[in-house]
């Protein structure tokens, strides 16, 4: 049984490593030597070369080694080819805290603060208790579950959007596009969790943003792609928006001359809110090869015509 791996070169060796610790029995390969093309039946990858079902002859499964697969043509892969995306712990534990951290930070004003701090400034701004800030989350998946769980032990109004209809524990939940108006009209602070596709590409446009009470707060650890950025700018500059948190950006990293660097109204970090570390992501994958080999279905195939 043969893993390639197409992942950079560090990555690549724990990756292996771990494999020939604990499942010797898995032929680990690592791009671009891959040897005989025809033995390789999964492939572990953030983005596969082109043309990856010629290449790969008998490929089965392409692992993503990331939460979102939205950076993979999935027209161009056959339909024997399984999709599935990474649920390790350790991303869902890295989002969590991003969440916690954003939605304390805004939730305690801090961006006020920092900024009267520079203007030598010692002045209390109006409380806000945590049960009347709501907090409401798009995308009730693994992530977005993992963030509410965490984000209900702060004792905040909490508010959820998916799809499909769900019920959470101490959570108002919303579903589908019917429903998205009303969801967002709750929502002093926003966290998109959502997954990059047809339907939520520009989610985070004027019309919504405009559907948020004044005032609000958003925090994007989606994908760049789902926030219009010309409309979040206009958002914040007539003050209905008071700050946004932003993780993922359309072009990564922004052009030197991008509005958000320098903007007063924007925290910007560099697309860290989790990555997949083979430590322990390594379980998951094993886990998935090994119910593929017995002839189950894997944890986390992704549904083609979804994208997500
Ligand atoms: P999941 O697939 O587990 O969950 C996706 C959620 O989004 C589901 O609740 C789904 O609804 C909902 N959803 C999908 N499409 C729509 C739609 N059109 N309208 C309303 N709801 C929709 O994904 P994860 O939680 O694992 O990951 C979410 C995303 O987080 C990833 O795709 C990735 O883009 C991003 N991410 C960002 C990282 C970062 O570093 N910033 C790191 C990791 C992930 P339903 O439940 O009804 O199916």
């Amino acid at each position: 049984m043969t893993l390639l791996f197409k992942v950079d070169n560090d990555r690549g060796l724990a990756w292996k490593n771990l494999f020939q610790r604990h499942a010797p029995d898995i032929d680990v390969r690592l791009w671009p030597d891959i040897g005989n093309p025809e033995e390789i039946r999964y492939l572990a990858t953030w983005q596969p070369p082109p043309d990856v079902h010629l290449l790969l002859p008998n490929l089965q499964a392409i692992f993503a080694t990331s939460a979102g697969v939205d950076q993979f043509d999935l027209s161009c892969l056959p339909p024997r080819v399984e999709v599935v995306r990474m649920l390790d712990p350790g991303i869902a534990q890295a989002i969590v805290e991003y969440a916690c951290f954003a939605v304390l930070a805004l939730h305690r004003k801090m961006p006020g603060y920092l900024a009267q701090q520079r203007q030598r400034q010692w002045h209390v701004q109006p409380w806000v208790a945590a049960h009347q800030q709501r907090v409401g989350v798009m995308g009730l998946g693994n992530l977005g579950m993992a963030v509410l769980d965490r984000l209900r032990a702060f004792g905040f109004n909490l508010k959820g959007w998916a799809r499909s209809a769900k019920q959470i524990d101490a959570v108002e939940c919303f579903a589908g596009t019917q429903q998205l108006p009303q969801f967002l009209g709750q929502c002093d602070i926003l966290i998109c969790l959502l997954p990059l596709t047809q339907d939520t590409r520009g989610i985070l446009n004027a019309s919504t943003l405009a559907a948020l009470p004044r005032g609000a707060k958003l925090i994007n650890l989606g994908r760049g792609a789902h926030l219009i950025e010309a409309d979040l700018l206009l958002a914040l500059d007539s003050g209905h928006l008071e700050h946004a948190v932003l993780d993922v950006l359309n072009d990564e990293p922004p052009a030197a001359n991008h509005p958000f660097w320098l903007h007063s109204g924007i925290w910007l970090t560099p697309h860290i809110g989790a990555m997949t570390q083979p430590e322990t992501a390594f379980e998951v994958l094993l886990a998935n090869i090994r119910r593929h080999q017995q002839g189950q279905a894997m944890i986390g195939t992704i549904d083609r015509t979804m994208g997500y």
